[in-house]
């Protein structure tokens, strides 16, 4: 049988109550909640590439965790961490998303960075996620006895780990059954009248509707600078490299590994190799994309990386991340992270300090009746899916948000405490 749920670009309904714009993390779960939340909501998901998942997911380590210091955030995961270890219940029968919940373990080398995990534990503690742990260095070295004896202190959360994320948009996007889904779609622009949107324009045609959700990470400022109005993100590349080679002390049920500032991170991929990230480049945010993330990818990332990671866990040539078979066969990667440009802090006299929010926009935008916006998911777009698509799903159907502290992740609240940082201050 013909899966109707795909459908050639010439095939485009000429209306639907909600089109949704790119086919990646954001754009299938926003389709899965509305259709859970209103069966039978006639929804055409568009994406460009000639598959799903085409974006940043690409690039992503695609690993989720549960310890986040700002409230929203730490109730966003938990609901789509949930989602993702129970498949069964949330997103059909056989759906395996190749979940390994092995950990996070955050690592200090000195006595000030073992201190900042001891509050930043107690503060996670505070708001509810009592499962976080404090490690100190003993503990570290009698259960981790294979990371570096320089080790001052560890935070472990462990409930993190990571998952197949093509299998999740497409396991998404499978359990959709009343969306119909375009790929190759190309051109697609909004259709806006009298402060309204009244659906979308594409290459092959047009589809009138009521509510359109734009989900294009990267692209996303384009798209709305191409219909007149200016979203408030911004991107900035990032680099991740797999190798198929890790080294033999580095088991393979380890937790993903963080390390201390710049925060380089690893964790074990498939069974004998490993996939490497962290913020590195000076390259300055861009509105829009000028280029494909890839021509930012610098060769010199993997080895940067592994040097960098050995200096810091005292790795003398030859040896743990010092291992120059590392650098066999690496396939290496680079995606745009796409970050909330309207977060700031208001000083006392007045002035605006803006800051790097890790929060993602899920609201509409006031400028357009009917256009909801499900952007800026920064680095954890994957594990914030599933509840980020509950939240646009409420914002569409007008209905109350599943979580009051969801409110957050409104487009005009510039400040929500303990929601900076990424990987680093928390
Ligand atoms: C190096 C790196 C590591 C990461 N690690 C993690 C991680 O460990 N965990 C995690 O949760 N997240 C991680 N992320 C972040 C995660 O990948 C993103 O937050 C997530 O992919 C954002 O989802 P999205 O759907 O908003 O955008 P994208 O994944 O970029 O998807 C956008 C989709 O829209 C399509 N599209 C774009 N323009 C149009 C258009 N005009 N018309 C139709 N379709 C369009 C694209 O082709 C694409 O399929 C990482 C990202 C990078 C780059």
């Amino acid at each position: 049988m013909t899966d109707r749920r795909f459908i050639a670009a010439q095939e485009l309904p000429a209306t639907a109550d909600v089109v949704i714009i790119g086919g990646g993390p954001a754009g299938t779960a926003a389709a899965w909640a509305l259709e859970r939340a209103a069966p039978g909501t006639r929804i055409v998901l568009l994406e460009q590439s000639s598959s799903l998942a085409a974006g940043a997911s690409l690039a992503s380590l695609e690993n989720f965790r549960t310890c986040w210091p700002a409230l929203c955030l730490a109730r966003l995961m938990a609901r789509s961490v949930q989602v993702f270890l129970n498949p069964a219940d949330w997103l059909g029968e056989g759906v395996n998303l190749g979940v390994k919940q092995q950990g996070y373990l955050y690592v200090a080398f000195t006595a000030d960075g073992a201190a900042a995990f001891r509050r930043d534990v107690a503060h996670l503690h505070n708001i509810g996620l009592t499962h976080v742990e404090y490690l100190d260095a003993d503990t570290v070295a009698a259960r981790y006895p294979w990371l570096s004896q320089r080790i001052t202190a560890a935070k472990f959360d462990p409930l993190a780990g990571w998952l197949d994320s093509h299998a999740l948009v497409y396991a998404l996007a499978n359990a959709t059954r009343s969306t119909r889904i375009a790929l190759n779609v190309a051109d697609t622009r909004l259709s806006i009248e009298g402060g309204r949107v009244t659906g979308v324009t594409t290459a092959a045609g047009r589809i009138a509707a009521p509510a359109v959700i734009l989900a294009a990470g990267a692209q996303s400022r384009q798209i709305g600078r191409a219909a007149g109005f200016d979203l408030p993100i911004v991107v900035r590349p990032r680099q991740s490299f797999t190798t198929p080679w890790r080294h033999p002390a580095f088991p393979e049920d380890a937790p993903c590994v963080i390390s201390a500032a710049p925060f380089p991170h690893v964790r074990p991929e498939a069974r004998a190799g490993a996939i490497f990230g962290w913020e590195y480049g000076g390259v300055p945010a861009l509105e829009t994309p000028t280029q494909p993330a890839d021509a930012y990818k610098d060769p010199r990332f993997p080895s940067i990386t592994l040097s960098l990671m050995a200096r810091q866990f005292g790795h003398v040539p030859g040896d743990g991340f010092a291992d120059p078979r590392y650098l066999r066969g690496v396939a290496h990667r680079a995606g745009y992270y796409v970050y909330r440009d309207n977060a700031f802090l208001s000083q006392a006299d007045g002035t605006r300090q803006p800051y790097k929010s890790e929060r993602a926009i899920l609201d509409g935008w006031p400028e357009v009746d009917g256009l909801f916006l499900s952007i800026g998911h920064a680095g954890h777009g994957i594990m914030a899916a599933p509840a980020a698509g509950e939240i646009l799903a409420a914002k569409v159907l007008r209905r109350a948000l599943p979580d009051p502290a969801y409110a957050d992740f409104g487009l005009d609240v510039p400040y929500v405490e303990h929601d900076a940082g990424g990987l680093g201050l928390h």
